[in-house]
């Protein structure tokens, strides 16, 4: 994925390089055919937001690091679109966190399983983490999901008490709260299903949103969560911050 020509110093840069992740992605068969349309409506957030970290994300973020720290069987859950923007900040947070990062899409076809779970193990390689990468042997459902959406592993995702679920479907979202888990979702969208019904809403672009929570495990030992957390508050915050980036412009 190297061999992106553009200029870092181009306005849109950041928007480019992960255009051309997701190009890759799609010529490797790593993305379900509607990857783009998320991916774009995404980048339509991320505009109004004034493509930077607020506030609220940062709250929301170290919540997330502090709640997955704190979790006895934390996992990360990983789909096309995921693996294909931030591989290697995914492996690495997995390494930081010890835990296992699962691979589990919506439009499962197992070429497109083979696809992602190849890519994110020649990363894996190339990075030399030690993580363990779930996804090609799935041994349980999620209760209330029809179809081969609802596979998982039972050491990873059924088990798990803690899940982050960057880009996750509303539905899977709900089904995994209905399981009890505590569920972190990153959405740049803050009136998705997902946003509105995880226990944890980062509305954050996905590698903004990563980089932080590894900037903060590197430099703090072990997070404290914030018990006074208002989900909800955060998220209205979010599309308060939103308004203002608009009317400022
Ligand atoms: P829901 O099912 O939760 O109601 P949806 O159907 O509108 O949501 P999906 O297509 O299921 O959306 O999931 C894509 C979501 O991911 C969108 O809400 C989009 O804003 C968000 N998204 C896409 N790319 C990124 C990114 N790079 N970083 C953060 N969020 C993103
Ligand atoms: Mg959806």
């Amino acid at each position: 994925m190297d061999d992106f020509a553009a200029d870092p110093s181009h306005p849109r840069y950041a928007s480019l390089l992960m255009r051309h992740r997701l190009e890759v992605a799609e010529k490797r068969g790593m993305l379900a055919g509607s990857a783009m349309i998320a991916h774009g409506r995404g980048e339509a957030f991320d505009y109004l937001l004034g493509e930077r970290t607020t506030p609220s994300a940062a709250a929301a973020s170290r919540q997330a690091l502090a709640v997955l720290q704190a979790a006895k069987r934390p996992v990360l859950s990983v789909n096309g679109n995921v693996a294909a923007l931030a591989c290697d900040d995914m492996l690495r947070l997995a390494d930081a966190l010890q835990c296992p990062l699962e691979v589990n899409i919506f439009y499962r076809t197992p070429e497109r399983m083979e696809a992602i779970l190849s890519y994110i193990n020649e990363r894996k390689e190339a990075l030399g983490l030690d993580v363990t990468v779930l996804g090609d042997a799935p041994d349980a459902t999620i209760p209330g999901l029809k179809g081969p959406r609802a596979a998982c592993h039972r050491e990873g995702i059924l088990e798990s008490d803690a899940i982050l679920v960057p880009l996750e479907d509303g539905d899977r979202c709900q089904a995994l709260v209905a399981m009890g888990k505590t569920v972190v979702v990153i959405d740049l969208n803050p009136l998705s299903r997902s946003a509105q019904q995880a226990s944890i809403t980062i509305v954050d672009e996905l590698s903004r949103a990563l980089k932080t929570m590894l900037e903060l495990a590197e430099k703090e030992d072990r997070l404290h969560i914030d018990e006074t957390y208002d989900h909800h508050a955060i998220l209205q915050a979010g599309l308060a911050e939103m308004l203002r980036a608009m009317n400022g412009r």
